[in-house]
């Protein structure tokens, strides 16, 4: 019987994996015939089984069902494509190849999925932003705004509750998605063990042999140590450590102060502690930024009670006999040296590409010097059924960027063009006020030699932020100077995040300023000083500021 089963059950995955590969017209077009021919083989497979280990099992059918499966088919072809990594590349790319038809799998060494992001990235981090932002408000703002209470006091606990929570809803819901989608999902670390082979090693000892037409590498990136600190996660903490400390310390150093060093750096300050970040260049906010808005970053947040030690290097650390920690840090000109002392020392350098030990030694996947997988414009690397995307290759480490560059490569893969435009891929700093920017830089068009005007809106005259009692920042416009087509938007505002995707969309449509200042946009909304913003730029004037 387990034989006949065996049979049922293999030949029904072979012929579903042919009839996505081939080209058997009639059922491609109409693939119900198929899925109602391949689910009649499973409920057939489902009853044998039933008679085989009795109701009271605890093992799933489905589960035998998928061992068998796979265990017929790792000694042949048994997927279409099969991604390294779940991380918002990884499972969106995932997600997106098997909606087009492809057999996918998905593998992730961690418990849980969504990569980096979900789970000690963007979500995390976005949580404790936006909580402490409701404790520095309560404490700070509240009587102000006409709201008494008692005194307000922080539970630190429950507020690290509050962010697993929202982690662990949303890694949750990816495996609900991969469900939903039928993406098979295996637990274990994916290394290519050939053009179209990835062998994974699970916990539990044993390996998983998967054959396939396309793999894509999704293994994103890892915190970049800082030579001579090591991490203990503790006290001497990544960005993953200070992103669940266990009470708040009195004096942090934060080393870096670019997009995840004034996140965190903004975190640990609102809830109490003195925060200095040390950071090599002269700007906060990190490469890329309008060095304008670089400036109006650092004054808010000094208002807010953050110190900066721009262009200084850390040359070292050491922990004083009490525990806490010396940090010895150095200007860069004139070399005037300086020890910080303090209880939490962040270490926030950047972060590099994950893909050492996944086999591209072995397979001959081509590298750079950064260690990222080189690939053409389709996302391919040197081996053609091998592409990656995200943190693995070049371009800005941002989860929006994999997760476009994943469904551009899968769609590629199934034959349509691939097109992404980094000059359209926004940047956001989630401290508050919020810093958002995307395109071309004053810096940028300057060193370029490209025409451009400038057209700027400040936040003190929008009516909404107004009425919010928000008025910390401005929108800043560049249009070329011939054309007025827009080139670059740059925002400092409480909600900067969201609106940057409105230039982000004018930009990919290559509207002018002057379009967008023809718009109509609601009021009061906080959108409206971007309309302003472009209305200055394209005829030198808004209307509501002179
Ligand atoms: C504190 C912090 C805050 C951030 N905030 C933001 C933000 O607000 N907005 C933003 O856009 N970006 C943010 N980022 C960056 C963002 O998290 C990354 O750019 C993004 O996660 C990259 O996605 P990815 O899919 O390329 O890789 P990752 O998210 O790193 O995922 C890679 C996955 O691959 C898995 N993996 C690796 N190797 C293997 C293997 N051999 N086998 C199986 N699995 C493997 C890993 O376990 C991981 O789950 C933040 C990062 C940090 C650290």
């Amino acid at each position: 019987m387990v034989e006949e089963l065996r049979h049922i059950l293999s030949s029904s995955a072979t012929r579903k994996q042919e009839l996505q590969t081939s080209e058997h017209p009639s059922l491609l077009h109409n693939p119900s015939l198929f899925e109602k021919d391949y689910s009649i083989k499973m409920q057939c497979a489902n009853l044998t089984w039933k008679k085989v280990l009795g109701s009271g099992s605890k093992l799933s059918l489905s589960r035998h069902a998928s061992l068998m499966t796979r265990g017929y088919a790792s000694s042949s072809t048994d997927a279409d494509l099969v991604v390294i990594g779940s991380g918002p590349g990884g499972y969106v790319a995932a997600i997106k190849a098997a909606q087009l038809g492809l057999k996918t799998v998905c593998v992730e060494k961690n418990d849980t999925l969504g990569g980096t992001c979900l789970n000690v990235g963007c979500i995390p981090s976005k949580s404790l932003l936006n909580n402490s932002h409701y404790f520095h408000v309560a404490q700070k703002e509240f009587a102000q705004r006409g709201i008494k209470t008692g005194e307000v006091s922080l539970d630190l606990d429950a507020m690290m509750k509050s962010k697993r929570d929202s982690v662990s809803g949303l890694t949750s819901g990816i495996a609900m998605l991969f469900k939903n989608n039928k993406v098979e999902h295996i637990q274990g670390f994916g290394k290519i063990t050939g053009p179209n082979q990835v062998t994974v090693a699970k916990n539990d000892g044993s390996s998983e042999t998967v054959n396939t037409k396309n793999i894509l590498i999704a293994t994103g990136s890892e915190v970049t140590p800082f030579p001579g600190i090591e991490i203990d996660e503790e006290t001497v903490v990544s960005s993953t450590g200070a992103l669940s400390l266990k009470e708040l310390p009195k004096r942090m150093v934060v080393i870096g102060a670019g997009v995840i060093g004034v996140e965190l750096g903004s975190v640990w300050s609102r809830l109490g502690s003195q925060v200095t970040a040390v950071e090599f260049l002269d700007n906060v906010g990190g490469m890329g930024i309008d060095m304008e808005i670089a400036k109006a970053t650092q004054r808010a947040l000094t208002k807010q009670g953050l110190k900066f030690k721009l262009g200084h290097k850390v040359t070292g650390a050491e922990r004083n006999p009490d525990g806490s920690i010396k940090v010895s840090v150095e200007k860069n000109k004139g070399g005037k040296k300086e020890d910080i002392e303090c209880d939490v020392l962040l270490v926030c350098v950047g972060r590099r590409p994950y893909t050492n030990g996944i086999g591209l030694e072995e397979t001959g996947v081509q590298k750079d010097e950064r260690n990222r997988v080189v690939v053409n414009e389709r996302f391919q690397s040197n081996i053609p059924s091998i592409y990656a995307i995200g943190d693995a290759v070049h371009g800005p480490m941002l989860a929006h960027k994999a997760e476009d560059e994943g469904i551009i490569t899968v769609e590629g893969m199934c034959g349509s063009a691939v097109h992404i435009d980094y000059n359209c891929v926004p940047s956001v700093i989630y401290t508050h006020p919020e810093v958002a920017w995307v395109g071309k830089t004053e810096e940028d068009l300057k060193a370029e030699g490209i025409p451009y005007k400038v057209g700027k809106f400040p936040m003190a005259a929008n009516s909404r932020a107004k009425t919010n009692n928000d008025t910390e920042g401005v929108v800043k416009i560049i249009s070329h100077k011939d054309t007025d087509r827009l080139l670059g938007c740059h925002i400092v505002a409480s909600c900067a995040g969201e609106l940057i995707n409105e230039a982000a969309l004018a930009m990919e449509y290559g509207a002018a300023a002057e379009d967008v200042a023809r718009v109509c946009h609601a009021h009061p909304t906080v959108s409206e000083a971007f309309r302003e913003a472009c209305l200055a730029a394209y005829c030198g004037k808004a209307i509501n500021f002179s």
